[in-house]
C-alpha cells in the first residue's frame, strides 16, 4: 500500500478565523483539510465532504457560513474540503480540477496513484477512524439544475438524508470511483447535487440543508417524501469526437447542442424535440453506457436529417453546458422513463 500523508485539520476554528468571504476562506487553508467542528453531543461525529470539484462552490460556502454564525452543531461534524487549488486557481471556482490534475471524484477506488489517489486514499483512512454517522458529498451541477441527490444504495436512510436538502434521489448502478461508492456500505452516504454552481439558490439550499443535517438530533425527524428514479445512463463523447455550443449545427464538429440545452435538466423530452446535431460521423460520436459498459447508442437516440433525438420519451440530467466537462467527463445522463 502506498504511504499516505495525514491530511491537516483544522480543530474547531472561530468566525474570525475562517476570514471574511469564502476566497479567505481557502486561502487560509491553502491544501484539502479537515475541519472539525465539536458538537453539544461529543460522542457522535457526521461528515460532510464538498469542493470535491474546484467549481461547485456551493458546498464549502455553506461551512463557510456555517463557521461564521458561530453555532454549534448537534453533534460533532468532520468537514472535508477537496480541491482547493483548482478553486483557487483564477477565475475562482472555474476549474474542476487543478491544472494538469485528475477528477478527485473518480480517485476513490484502488489502484489509488498519484497525487489525488493518495489523497482519497488518506481521506478514506480519517474517515475510517471517525466512524461518522453519515456522510453527505455536496456537489453542484454545471449546468442549470433543480438540487437532486445522488445514492448507490437504495434504502430508508438514503432517501432520508436526500430528503434533508431535496425531493429527489437518483440510485445509480454506475460505477466510476466517486467517494459514495468507496463508503456506501460504511456509513449511509448520499451526494447532494444542491443544483446550478452559479445559482444563488443552490448555495442556499445547500447552507439550509448542512443546518438541518447539524443539528438533527437524529435523521427520523426527515421522513418527507422523496421521489426515486433508478439507474441513468450516461452519454459521454467519444475520445477523439469534438463538441460544440451553438444555435445551429457547426460544420465540422461532430456533435452540436444548443447553448441552453441544460434548460430542461429533469424535465421530460418528446422524441420530436431536437436534442442538438450530429456530423457526418452520426451517433458513432456518443458512447451511451449503461452499468456493464454497454454501448446503447442506437437505443436512445435516433439521427434524422443531422438532428438528434431521443428515440424514447425520457428526461435527462446533469447535462453540461461546458465543453471542457462534455468532453472531459459525460455530456449528460438519461433517465429512462419507467
Ligand atoms: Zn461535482
Amino acid at each position: 500500500m502506498t504511504p499516505t500523508r495525514p491530511i491537516p485539520r483544522w480543530e474547531a476554528p472561530t468566525p474570525q478565523d475562517v476570514g471574511q468571504t469564502v476566497e479567505d476562506f481557502l486561502v487560509k487553508l491553502g491544501e484539502p483539510t479537515f475541519v472539525w467542528l465539536p458538537g453539544l453531543d461529543a460522542t457522535r461525529t457526521r461528515a460532510v465532504s464538498t469542493l470535491l470539484h474546484g467549481n461547485e462552490p456551493s458546498g464549502v460556502r455553506a461551512i463557510h457560513r456555517w463557521i461564521r454564525e458561530g453555532q454549534q452543531p448537534q453533534v460533532n461534524v468532520l468537514c472535508f474540503i477537496g480541491a482547493i487549488r483548482a478553486a483557487l486557481t483564477e477565475p475562482l471556482f472555474s476549474h474542476r480540477c487543478a491544472p494538469e490534475g485528475k477528477d478527485l471524484n473518480r480517485c476513490f477506488r484502488s489502484p489509488f496513484e498519484g497525487p489525488e489517489g493518495i489523497m482519497a486514499q488518506a481521506m478514506l483512512q480519517e474517515l475510517q477512524h471517525a466512524q461518522p454517522e453519515a456522510l453527505i458529498d455536496l456537489h453542484n451541477t454545471s449546468g442549470r439544475s433543480p438540487a437532486y441527490g445522488v445514492s448507490t444504495l437504495n434504502r430508508d436512510i438514503q432517501e432520508r438524508l436526500t430528503g434533508i436538502f431535496c425531493d429527489h434521489l437518483v440510485v445509480t448502478d454506475l460505477r466510476l470511483g466517486t467517494l459514495m461508492e468507496a463508503t456506501e456500505y460504511d456509513w449511509p452516504t448520499v451526494t447532494i447535487e444542491a443544483g446550478g454552481a452559479n445559482d444563488p439558490r443552490a448555495d442556499e439550499l445547500a447552507f439550509r440543508g448542512f443546518t438541518r443535517y447539524v443539528l438533527a438530533k437524529d435523521f427520523s425527524d426527515f421522513s418527507s417524501p422523496v421521489t426515486v428514479v433508478q439507474h441513468p445512463i450516461r452519454v459521454e463523447l467519444q475520445k477523439d469526437a469534438t463538441v460544440a455550443y451553438s444555435h445551429a449545427p457547426v460544420p465540422g464538429v461532430d456533435l452540436t447542442l444548443p447553448p441552453d440545452v441544460d434548460r430542461l435538466n429533469f424535465g421530460l423530452w418528446s422524441r420530436q424535440e431536437t436534442l442538438g446535431w450530429v456530423g457526418t460521423r452520426g451517433l458513432d460520436v456518443l458512447w451511451t453506457k449503461n452499468a456493464m459498459g454497454q454501448n446503447l447508442n442506437s437505443a436512445f437516440f435516433a439521427v434524422q436529417d443531422g438532428e438528434l433525438r431521443l428515440a424514447h420519451p425520457s428526461r435527462l440530467m446533469m447535462v453540461t453546458t461546458n465543453a471542457e466537462i462534455a468532453k472531459s467527463d459525460c455530456l449528460f445522463y438519461i433517465l429512462p422513463d419507467s
